[in-house]
């Protein structure tokens, strides 16, 4: 059995190549270009700074990495994937820059898969090369976390499904050339068997964007990029089915998966990151007469963010492998993926309120990306589902393995291991 946390020679060579171009040349983007949409919108000022940068990346072969040979990729795996996502979780463009963006990564996943020649052909292409911008919609007003309380359905009329109802928060409608949306199409059966998912082009006459809704303080309602959409009477063409009636959570669960491992592979270069700054920032600052880092209490926060970055990471790792082993998403996948979700707000609260509190009112200020990562610890907990649904998944998976005792006392009561205990050692005693 082979139990190895090396990484090949080559390929430490491509990270740190990639280390140091997110570094030199993609992370001043992030201080210039501060539009929401700006990685990700085809019209942004920003894509003009992007191109070249693409063109680097794609020439070095590595573009859309996530991907297999037949679409273009690498085919490297999930473990290969995870060790770049945690350098391009640095910056917001760094994933756009190398064809790895959410959630566009998940939604070509699903035309390849699902859709039809032409669909392919319309889409796929332009999205795999980074050209156009797509929406997953799922989540609606009144329901996000329980999918059974979906109301936006779609009835068949002729050659047409007629789409009603409204979704919400759905990333970057505006700029998406088309959506991917849940519709219920069997109200009578539970919403795992009548759900599915439609494709709605751009401009599709009864689907109208109410407003846009942005995370964080924005001063102006109306300026995010996760749209507010009301489907009124919307017909699109029957073959724009994606993967059957009824299909749509298996049709999710193909792309809802690999989004939320690759959160929590870009997640660890947040909390590297916030160990970094909190061990620069110990080093460089003096009070009461010694070195910050010189004192008992900061060196126990550093010892702990240190402890709790490693124990996430490896966990993140461990289910990488898992799903380059399983080849996709095995139960016991599953039950690792809902883990580290549940985990990654946990883990970014303790880590980068520690390194912010630490930098204490520079911390606080603008003038650090400290700020912008606290902003990340509520979202992460909320975005692919709230972490109590996740913790519930988990635990549904554990218990599986696990029965009642057939006694009125646990397996291991020692009264009774240690008669059993004293007869088979009974010779000895
Ligand atoms: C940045 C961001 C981007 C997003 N992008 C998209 C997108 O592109 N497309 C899309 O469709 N959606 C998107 N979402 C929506 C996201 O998927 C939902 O917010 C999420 O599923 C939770 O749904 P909700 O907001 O309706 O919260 P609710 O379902 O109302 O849950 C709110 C809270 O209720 C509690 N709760 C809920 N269920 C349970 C339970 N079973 N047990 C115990 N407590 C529970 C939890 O505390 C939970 O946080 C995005 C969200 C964010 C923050």
């Amino acid at each position: 059995m082979v139990w190895d946390f090396s990484t090949e020679p080559e390929f430490q060579e491509q990270l740190d190549w990639m280390d140091e171009f997110v570094r030199e040349e993609i992370e001043p983007l992030d201080l210039v270009f501060k539009g929401p949409g700006d990685p990700f919108d085809p019209q942004s000022p920003a894509q003009a700074a992007m191109a070249p940068l693409k063109k680097i990346v794609k020439e070095r072969g590595l573009w859309a990495c996530h991907l297999g040979p037949d679409l273009g990729g690498q085919g490297y795996g999930q473990v290969k994937l995870a060790l770049m996502n945690e350098i391009l979780g640095r910056s917001r463009f760094a994933p756009s820059v190398f064809g790895t963006q959410a959630p566009d990564t998940g939604n070509a996943e699903i035309l390849a898969r699902f859709g039809t020649e032409e669909q392919k052909q319309k889409y796929l292409q332009p999205l795999l090369d980074g050209d156009i911008a797509s929406c997953f919609s799922m989540t609606e007003p009144q329901a996000g976390a329980d999918p059974g309380e979906f109301q936006c359905s779609a009835r068949l009329e002729g050659d047409e499904w007629v789409i009603n109802g409204e979704k919400w928060f759905s990333s970057h409608a505006s700029l998406a050339e088309f959506l991917i949306v849940m519709v219920v199409t069997n109200p009578d059966v539970n919403i795992h068997e009548g759900a599915s998912m439609l494709l709605v082009e751009k401009g599709t006459p009864g689907m109208e964007i109410l407003r846009d809704s942005a995370v964080g303080p924005q001063p102006e309602i109306g300026t995010g990029v996760h749209g507010y959409i009301r489907f009124d009477n919307c017909r699109v063409p029957k073959e724009n089915m994606l993967g059957g009636e009824g299909k749509g959570f298996e049709v999710a669960q193909s792309r809802l998966g690999g989004g939320r491992v690759h959160h929590a592979m870009r997640t660890i270069s947040v909390l590297k990151r916030s160990l970094d700054m909190m061990c620069e920032r110990a080093l460089s600052r003096r009070t009461k007469g010694q070195q910050l880092s010189d004192m008992q209490m900061t060196r126990e926060k550093i010892a702990d963010v240190y402890t709790k970055i490693v124990q996430f990471r490896l966990h993140v790792l461990y289910t990488a492998w898992l799903m380059d082993r399983d080849k996709g998403y095995s139960r016991a996948v599953r039950r690792e993926i809902s883990a580290i979700k549940a985990a990654m707000p946990k883990v970014l609260n303790d880590v980068v309120y520690t390194a912010l509190h630490l930098h204490g009112s520079l911390g606080m200020s603008n003038e650090t990306p400290l700020i912008h990562f606290w902003q990340i610890v509520p979202e992460m907990g909320i975005v692919d589902g709230p972490t109590e649904v996740h913790k519930l998944a988990v635990a549904k998976s554990v218990l599986r393995e696990y029965s009642p005792s057939d006694d009125l006392f646990p397996t291991y009561h020692v009264p009774k291991k240690l008669e059993a205990a004293r007869k088979k050692l009974a010779k000895y005693l």
